[in-house]
């Protein structure tokens, strides 16, 4: 079975996404997802210009050696844009190796671990009772475990907070917080790292006050710490029981994290800008972190993050994986299913699609009982509309740029 053609299609249904359909010689069709915010047509053109070429008439079988013909191939080794290009590629071809079994992914990736993967919604406020109400909202939605995040007094715009009432699972209007904006240049955030930390702990007192022990508490702080910073949070929180503590400092410096580690109990999540098992290579070994954050969109696809996955359970370490609206269904569909089939699955991201997006992506996958389950179908579950894709061309759009109050670039 060869690869007869490969198509990649940039769509903008609410959003961008850049998406990779691989057609075989027997007409068999997969799709990858490629989506890299804010850059998305460098994947594009990495696709188009300098990997398609590559795959006409290649064993649409040979998965492994496509991944090892690309990463070891380009000689220009990792990076967002190369790995989120292979991942399109690993992926699609792994909708097509499942649709030709006649069995749903997560047969091939071993069989189902668990029920459902346990997801984790994104409820944020400006203030305490907008953050309620958005909790309250999650909750009678079923999420189970929620990230939480809220305005920081003094600041005008802060990571993480939605700019009206949060969006519902089915609501057309909006999606739950986009902080990629389309236009000509990024919109700029401001920043007091000392009012951050002075107001966090106070809101996670007041959540656990007014929601109780029982739902799993996360939160995200954006990279924007230094390593003593960051072992504070940590600290301070502990009172309140996190699931988990996402990406305290930058990510390039895998040492930071042992400061944090030895100052604090609580979980500790990073890796959503990491690409590669390398960027994990102490973090995991030295066990100072609990939750890998790559998704399958940006870190060389299925069989890249399955190999983290198998380092990191050697550690005790288990699956977070990054799941905005910017991995598109497609990437999510391959979580949903990578995550069923791993024992050390932890817990999915999932911010809700818009109308708009699933109206062209058609994925399969449920979300029930607090979690998601993959579907029955062959293959990823996606039924990828193209005329409809057609209808939503491609709008620039970036991610913001954060300064201090001074002015000074800091860490979006
Ligand atoms: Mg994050």
């Amino acid at each position: 079975m060869l690869i007869e053609r490969a198509d990649v299609i940039v769509t903008s249904p609410g959003r961008n996404f850049v998406t990779l359909k691989i057609t075989t010689d027997d007409g068999v069709v997969g799709y990858g997802d490629g989506t890299l915010n804010g850059r998305e047509l460098a994947v594009a053109s990495y696709l188009t210009d300098h990997v398609v070429p590559l795959l006409i008439g290649r064993d649409a079988h040979a998965i492994e050696d496509t991944w090892q013909y690309l990463y070891r191939g380009a000689y220009w080794r990792r990076g967002p844009v190369t790995m989120a290009a292979i991942a399109a590629v690993d992926t699609a071809l792994w909708d097509i190796k499942a649709k030709v079994a006649g069995l749903p992914l997560y047969q091939l990736l071993g069989g189902a671990s668990r029920e459902r993967c346990l997801v984790y919604g994104h409820a944020s406020g400006k203030d305490i009772p907008e953050l309620f109400d958005s909790v309250r909202q999650h909750l009678e939605e079923g999420f189970r475990a929620i990230r939480i995040q809220t305005g920081v007094p003094g600041l005008d715009s802060v990571y993480g907070v939605a700019s009206s009432a949060a969006a519902s699972i089915g609501d057309d209007t909006r999606y739950d917080y986009e902080p990629a904006r389309r236009s000509a240049l990024p919109a700029e955030e401001n920043w007091d790292t000392r009012a951050y930390l002075r107001h966090v702990p106070s809101v996670f007192e007041a959540v656990r006050g007014e929601f109780g022990e029982d739902i799993a508490l996360l939160h995200d702080a954006h990279h924007r710490l230094t390593p003593i910073q960051a072992a504070k949070l940590g600290k301070s929180l502990e009172p309140y029981d996190l699931f988990w503590l996402e990406d305290v400092t930058p990510a390039e410096n895998q040492e930071a994290l042992r400061w944090v580690r030895h100052h604090t109990t609580t979980p500790l999540a990073i890796g959503e800008v990491f690409n590669s098992v390398w960027d994990y290579q102490h973090l995991i070994r030295e066990q100072l972190i609990d939750y890998v954050r790559s998704p399958i969109t940006h870190a060389g696809g299925i069989s890249s993050v399955r190999r983290i996955m198998d380092y990191a359970a050697m550690y005790q370490v288990k699956s977070g994986m990054h799941g905005p609206t910017d991995v598109s269904p497609v990437g999510l569909a391959a979580a949903v299913h990578l995550g069923t089939a791993l024992h050390n699955f932890g817990i999915q991201e999932y911010m809700v699609h818009s109308e708009q997006t699933r109206a062209v992506f058609g994925p399969t996958y449920e979300f029930a009982g607090g979690g998601l389950r993959p579907g029955e179908e062959p293959g990823l579950g996606i039924h990828f509309d193209e005329e409809l894709a057609a209808q939503h061309p491609y709008e620039r759009a970036y991610l913001p740029v954060n300064r201090l109050q001074d002015g000074t670039v800091h860490d979006w």
